[in-house]
């Protein structure tokens, strides 16, 4: 995750220009990344029409899951640079969430810093 920020801070900063008037204010990001999800929301919407046979889709099954996995693909890239201009460090709040989480309601299921493990105790 820390590598995908990294990446998509290094880009965007080049894409956005610097400067003041290039500056994105949170509002911007949550904006964009609002987009790219409603976008994904969109093809599922679209898939449903299609798995329902009824009409306004013009796009087959192959075609919709690639336009999904495409906005879902920007949705995440969004997330990491919102969470970036929050000052907010995703994967580490991501881990602990989560490990709160499945301690909280007895879930063997932890993260680290390698990955899954389980814990076979209630840690
Ligand atoms: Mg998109």
């Amino acid at each position: 995750m820390q590598q995908m920020t990294s990446a998509s801070v290094s880009r965007s900063a080049k894409w956005n220009g610097s400067g003041a008037n290039n500056e994105w204010t949170r509002a911007d990001w949550f904006v964009a990344l609002s987009g790219e999800l409603g976008g994904a929301c969109n093809i599922a919407k679209k898939l449903t029409r299609l798995e329902k046979s009824q009409r306004g889709n013009n796009l087959d099954e192959s075609q919709l899951h690639a336009a999904l996995a495409n906005e879902l693909s920007d949705t995440l890239q969004y997330l990491l640079l919102t969470a970036h201009a929050c000052g907010v460090d995703l994967e580490k709040t991501t881990i602990e969430n989560f490990n709160l989480k499945s301690k909280n309601l007895g879930f063997p299921e932890r993260l680290g810093p390698d990955g899954l493990y389980f814990s076979g105790d209630n840690e």
